[in-house]
């Protein structure tokens, strides 16, 4: 329990630091004196006005807009891609480099048009390209670009009509490059680019020995599914001069995995790489290009280290390490700087994008109002808890759980068997939990917790269940325990004082976020306020613009959430720029090839039939079609 006292001495500084949105919000995101969540919008390069998250709720509310909604920040898109771009500029400034930084993002981190649109919109001042994984991507790519000195990079496997698509981009007047992921690729491009007559533009990609740490270690390495082995470029080169194309063979290109957290390994990836580079000049390829691939990390978790879900570098230090690693390598053999290309996805869009949610219940593990005595004629098992508990102490914690434990299991077997009734095991269980709570209290007070003490504090947490669905929203803290911040957006002078996991709208025991990046750590809970009777309470999670989109699933039928778009203006005013609803519970049937309207009529014969049978009005049977019509037209989550 806080006293009024504690409540004084906590302050919005506080919840900053209790968050680490100071880490992890790089300057984005901060807590306003006011207690709320403020996103401090860049422009230009300046950093911009602060808006509270609870300011733009409200007017999305306003315009029908529900809970949950994924807020994009369009300020956010412009802010990233001009540190990506000023950085890179800057390194290649100090260090006296002679080539210069042309960025490409891949288009299946966000593939939102709107998204794609802003990145094209607010790259062109820095030529920054688009990355395409396939033949829709490249679409997307050449209908979105406007900016003919931007480069399309295509990887993934391709066949004919892919590049024919990609020459006539070429034709076109694109710096579209096909990165070869397989020599088989090879003779259609020999092929295709005759019958066009047009030259292509040919990249290939490095199958690298180094490897990385982290979740996507498998991209590199010998066994990394993609990309050319030494004997097979050196075929590729032999079969491009022999075709008389060897001239268009002037990129070379590695991805050494996603989120890579410790910059040694980007060095070292750089490093092997310009081996290739300098000996494939030395073959007489006209290298002009080399290509990073993405791997770029975002620092999830707020702890700046090699830690899956953080990175031991920045920004700056990434273009650094980069920018030198290349001219060191090449300087050594009078190889001129190549442009520097990456393909930074994650670290262009994650920040851009909050899922925001409202709590729809709370369900607490916390023991109901203790009898002043035990009725009379309990059972043994029953009065022996109840000195168990009486004689806890911290001294002996480990022991009393035992006892409670042991316990607590007599009675369940006692339900099993009929020999006590369910009031009584209500009681029983009732008590457990009031040790368990008893014990938890005087954890704090151990010097060593002991191991199955550990985990006390989270059997007791609160369970606060949220209006989204992981599946959908979130599917990476599902599929690949990714960690992403979550905090409340607002109340953030008072102190949090529950514990609690969050679980979705799902009921499925994967449907919960239950590693949170804490100030010591990661931790199994996360630090909540309690929530008022009557009062929404609101949580966002961050950093979700990257990957999370597509990759969501319609478990349970959540369908996609209400999306919009927000351009934050230097005065602190905003625009909405874009507002998409959701989809309807009518869409996500048709998506599993329900047929709504056959729904519908079957509906309203089954209706028609009741009223025959005399079991329902006819003026019921009205208010019940227009309930279904209304439902199919309705948001799939929750609403009030
Ligand atoms: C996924 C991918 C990227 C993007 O990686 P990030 O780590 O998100 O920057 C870039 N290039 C290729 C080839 C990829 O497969």
């Amino acid at each position: 329990m806080t006293t009024s006292d504690d409540k004084q001495a906590w302050s919005a500084r506080k919840s900053a630091e209790l968050y680490g949105i100071d880490e992890w919000g790089s300057g984005y995101f901060g807590v306003s004196p006011e207690g709320e969540v403020v996103v401090r919008a860049p422009h230009n390069g300046e950093p911009g006005a602060a808006v509270s998250l609870m300011d733009i709720a409200r007017g999305l509310q306003q315009r029908g807009l529900d809970m949950p909604i994924l807020l994009r920040m369009e300020n956010l898109v412009d802010g990233r891609l001009t540190a990506l771009n000023e950085s890179f500029a800057d390194a290649i400034k100090s260090a006296g480099y002679q080539g210069e930084y042309r960025g490409a993002f891949p288009i299946k981190v966000n593939q939102q048009s709107h998204v794609v649109a802003e990145i094209a919109r607010f790259g062109e001042r820095y030529n920054h390209g688009l990355e395409a994984g396939s033949k829709a991507e490249l679409m997307i790519a050449i209908s979105t670009l406007q900016n003919r000195e931007s480069l399309i990079i295509c990887n993934g496997y391709k066949d004919a009509e892919f590049i024919d698509l990609g020459l006539q981009a070429r034709k076109l007047g694109f710096k579209c490059f096909f990165v070869l992921e397989t020599p088989a690729e090879v003779p259609l491009i020999i092929e295709r680019s005759r019958l066009l007559g047009v030259d292509p533009l040919i990249g290939a990609r490095l199958k690298l020995s180094t490897k990385v740490e982290g979740h996507w270690s498998e991209d590199s390495g010998d066994r990394s599914l993609f990309g050319l082995t030494a004997i097979q470029l050196v075929s590729v080169v032999d079969e491009l001069r022999e075709a008389g194309l060897l001239h268009c063979f002037q990129l070379l290109h590695f991805h050494l995995g996603s989120q890579i957290p410790n910059i040694r390994s980007i060095r070292s990836g750089v490093l092997e790489a310009c081996r290739y580079y300098i000996d494939l000049v030395a073959e007489g390829v006209p290298l002009g290009y080399l290509d990073l691939g993405g791997g770029l990390a975002i620092d999830y978790d707020g702890t700046s280290s090699n830690s899956g879900h953080s990175r031991n570098y920045s920004v700056q230090e990434y273009c650094v390490d980069v920018v030198e690693a290349i001219q060191q390598s090449l300087d050594a053999h009078d190889i001129p700087h190549p442009v520097i290309v990456t393909e930074s996805g994650r670290a262009t869009v994650a920040h851009t994008a909050v899922l925001l949610f409202n709590v729809l219940d709370v369900g607490h593990f916390e023991p109901g109002p203790l009898p002043e005595e035990l009725p009379e004629g309990s059972h043994d098992q029953l009065v022996n808890l109840w000195h168990a508990i009486r004689v806890i102490t911290p001294e002996s914690l480990q022991e009393c759980y035992n006892d409670v434990i042991y316990y607590r299991d007599q009675i369940r077997d006692l339900f099993h068997r009929g020999d006590i009734n369910l009031r009584m095991r209500a009681m029983g269980e009732n008590l457990y939990l009031a040790g368990l709570q008893k014990i938890a209290g005087l954890l704090p007070q151990m010097k060593r917790i002991p191991a199955e003490l550990e985990t006390l504090p989270q059997q007791l947490a609160d369970i606060y269940y949220g209006n989204f669905s992981v599946f959908q929203s979130l599917p990476d803290s599902w599929a690949i325990d990714q960690v992403f911040p979550v905090m409340p957006i607002h109340r953030l002078k008072e102190e949090p004082s529950r514990q609690a996991i969050i679980a979705d709208l799902t009921c499925d025991c994967d449907g919960k976020l239950d590693r949170f990046a804490g100030p010591e750590g990661e931790a199994q809970t996360l630090s909540v306020h309690p929530v008022n009777h009557g009062e929404e309470y609101y949580m966002g999670v961050f950093l979700v613009g990257a990957y999370q989109e597509t990759l969501g699933d319609l478990h349970n039928l959540f369908g996609d959430t209400n999306v919009a778009s927000v351009r934050i203006n230097p005065d602190g005013g905003m625009d909405f720029v874009h507002e998409l609803h959701g989809d309807s519970i009518s869409d996500v049937l048709s998506y599993v090839e329900y047929d709504p309207q056959a729904m519908f009529k079957q509906f309203r014969a089954t209706a028609e039939q009741a009223v025959r049978d005399g079991r329902i009005s006819v003026s019921e049977r009205q208010a019940m079609l227009a309930a279904f019509t209304e439902s199919l037209r309705g948001y799939t989550y929750f609403e009030r």
